[in-house]
């Protein structure tokens, strides 16, 4: 994810125009028109073809499918702010693997994360603000390898999955379009 205070990589005035005018939902629906006009995914089976799932961040720069070469079909996609291992995200991961026949889990953050950003004091924040603390945990972090090794021994420990032993995990160069594995050790 990236914060509020980040500078958008790229702007242009009919974006401008549709977000002042409230019509971006309407320009969604409008393309969703033209993808079901040219759809042929009709036979998709719901397991995943290539047994996977992938848990990414939410950030906008993060094309999922397209960094990773996959199609429509191919994998489970699960994503939050910061691609934490929530409990949440162990519930579709259960899911995925118990129900839908995924094995493998990739895991997939990212440089310049707006979760670097933030720290657990955001909590106390809304908490002031709203008068009720939020049960989440932020899931901020300063290094994103740790952050990433600290994801795979969420996965990897947990007693839900079925499938702990193809378990990798990769932080996303948003500059260069380029992942780096990162050593569990
Ligand atoms: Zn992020």
């Amino acid at each position: 994810m990236t914060t509020s205070a980040s500078v958008p990589a790229h702007s242009d005035a009919d974006s401008d125009a549709a977000i002042a005018g409230g019509s971006v939902t309407d320009r969604l629906v409008e393309a969703n028109t033209r993808y079901a006009a040219a759809f042929a995914d009709a036979g998709l089976d719901s397991r995943p073809a290539l047994r996977v799932a992938v848990v990414a961040c939410m950030d906008a720069r993060l094309d999922v499918n397209a960094v990773l070469g996959l199609a429509n079909g191919e994998a489970h996609t699960i994503r939050n702010a910061g691609g934490a291992v929530t409990d949440d995200v162990i519930r579709s991961l259960t899911i995925s693997q118990r129900k839908l026949g995924t094995r493998g889990v990739v895991l997939v953050h990212h440089t310049g994360c707006g979760m670097e950003t933030l720290t657990e004091e955001f909590r106390s924040e809304l908490e002031t603000e709203v008068g009720q603390r939020p049960a989440w945990a932020v899931e901020s972090f300063r290094d994103v390898d740790q952050d990433v090794r600290a994801s795979l021994r969420r996965v990897r420990t947990s007693p839900f999955l079925l499938h702990t032993d193809d378990v990798r995990g990769f932080v996303y160069d948003v500059k260069t379009g380029l992942l780096r594995e990162i050593d569990p050790a």
